[in-house]
């Protein structure tokens, strides 16, 4: 396995620390609104980046987190916190909207077919561990306090502060940081942990060594959990290209200053952006379509799954909808096919057959190269091989394409509830709530007039299934 690691901005050959074991982490979504699909370009590079090691043999675990409080809107300390701006546009608390945008983005990552990873953690539950962590900085004399603002990482304590970053440390000091913070002792120097400011009233608060209502900056919750439960130095950590030169570049000054151990992690892989008219889709721009939005108009979140898999995840891909469109109809194409291979396999194969498996999985395994991976996937639908032999490669590619095609055959998807028995559903919960039996039980017969059979269960909720 080869990967690119930025770290050393060049393609390494991948040795885990203790192999066949694996230790992986990837920046998981901050919870504030809608996962997109340019988020699920990325969770998507990252679930064929885990298949790949499982197929290659690697025993893996993968930890992904749930940013729940601390992002603010710009990465320079300063503005609102991303899940209070949330609660503000959709009315909601703060925790409803945490909980329905992880829900939110669980579904999303489940549609495109990911696995779920070993554990999904969240910021607000590991507020202890991220405290400690600041603390043992503290000790070390890593950090400063700047009065009503917060804890401050001194990054003049560190000789190889900026390390992940190509650009240099004056290009980054002459960034968005400078000057924004008062009281900074370098351009440079990031927020471990912030106090509430006087009048503002946050949601989300915690008591700490430093202030009674405070809460965690950015980047300490990847490290503190990281390392509960992958350990102090981990294999490979995942995220957007635009982490790199604040969050990861904290994450890893923070962390290696905590413990002295270098490095922190191993291979740092980082996903390119999925732009849309050129531009970064992003949920700031509100340029950004959803899951929901590919289906109503009536793709297979599988079709944009295999659309991903058309570009590197170290290249930008921009999105359009004919795109999509094209390989919806190569997807449909390609379902029929596998459908008419039958469904015997084989355990040899011949040598072209061979030739052709060792092609799709050494592409991938060359730094994830997935156009290639595809390509090869196409040469061997239109070859000569015997049906049974192609049913066995696509059995093997789908491992990592995980294009849904006879998960569907075995069980088919239940259609939606129509709109019309839902409305008839609500009448007769509220009839059954206001002990009107009668009206209930005629309900009832409309409904199963329409084709469904409803079941009244315990707490007075009803099921409700179509008849076949
Ligand atoms: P966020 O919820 O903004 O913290 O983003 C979660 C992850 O998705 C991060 O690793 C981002 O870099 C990544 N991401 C956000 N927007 C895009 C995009 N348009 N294309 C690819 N990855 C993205
Ligand atoms: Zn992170």
């Amino acid at each position: 396995m080869r990967l690119y690691n930025t770290l050393s901005r060049t393609i390494e050959d991948f040795t885990p620390q203790s192999p066949p074991k694996v230790s992986l982490y990837a920046c998981g979504p901050t919870v504030y609104d809608y996962t997109h699909i340019g988020h699920l370009r990325k969770f998507v590079m990252d679930d064929v980046l885990v298949r790949v090691l499982k197929h290659a043999g690697y025993q893996v675990k993968f930890v992904r987190n749930i940013t729940d409080v601390g992002h603010l809107s710009s990465d320079g300390d300063t503005g609102e916190d991303k899940l209070e701006k949330g609660a503000k546009k959709y009315n909601k608390s703060v925790w409803e909207i945490a909980k329905e945008f992880e829900d939110y983005f669980n579904k999303s990552v489940e549609a495109m077919g990911n696995l779920a990873p070993e554990v999904s953690c969240k910021a607000t539950d590991h507020i202890e561990s991220q405290i400690a962590l600041v603390i043992e900085l503290e000790k070390k004399g890593h950090t400063y306090i700047i009065e009503n603002d917060g804890v401050y990482f001194d990054t003049s304590t560190l000789s190889d502060y900026g390390k992940l970053n190509p650009q240099s440390l004056d290009e980054l000091q002459e960034g968005e940081r400078i000057g924004v913070v008062e009281g900074k002792r370098n351009p440079t120097d990031f927020a471990l942990w912030k106090f509430e400011r006087p009048g503002e009233n946050r949601a989300m608060f915690w008591p700490s060594p430093w202030a009674e209502r405070s809460f965690p900056g950015w980047a300490i919750e990847c490290s503190a959990m990281s390392m509960e439960y992958l350990g102090e130095q981990i294999d490979i950590h995942t995220g957007g290209i635009d982490h790199i030169p604040v969050h990861h570049t904290n994450e890893i000054a923070q962390s290696e200053a905590a413990t002295g151990k270098v490095p922190f992690v191993h291979y740092w892989v980082h996903h390119n952006f999925l732009r849309v008219d050129g531009e970064k889709m992003s949920k700031s721009l509100e340029n950004f379509y959803t899951i929901d939005d590919i289906v109503k108009k009536g793709f297979n979140p599988r079709a944009l799954r295999l659309l991903f898999m058309g570009s590197q995840y170290r290249d930008e891909l921009n999105f359009t909808w004919d795109s999509l469109r094209a390989v919806q109809k190569s997807y449909d194409r390609l379902e029929k096919l596998v459908a008419s291979w039958g469904s015997e396999t084989v355990s040899e194969l011949s040598p072209k057959a061979e030739k052709l498996r060792k092609n799709f999985f050494s592409a991938l395994e060359d730094d994830l190269k997935t156009p290639q991976a595809t390509a090869t996937l196409w040469e061997m639908v239109k070859s000569d091989l015997s049906n049974v032999e192609k049913l066995t490669l696509f059995r093997e590619f789908d491992s990592i394409l995980q294009l849904g095609f006879e998960q569907k055959n075995e069980k088919p998807e239940k259609k939606a509830i129509p709109e019309e028995i839902e409305r008839m559903l609500t009448e007769r919960a509220t009839a059954r709530e206001m002990k009107d039996w009668q009206r209930a039980d005629e309900l009832r017969n409309e409904i199963l007039m329409a084709g469904y059979k409803v079941e009244d269960v315990a707490l007075g909720t009803q099921t409700v299934e179509q008849i076949d």
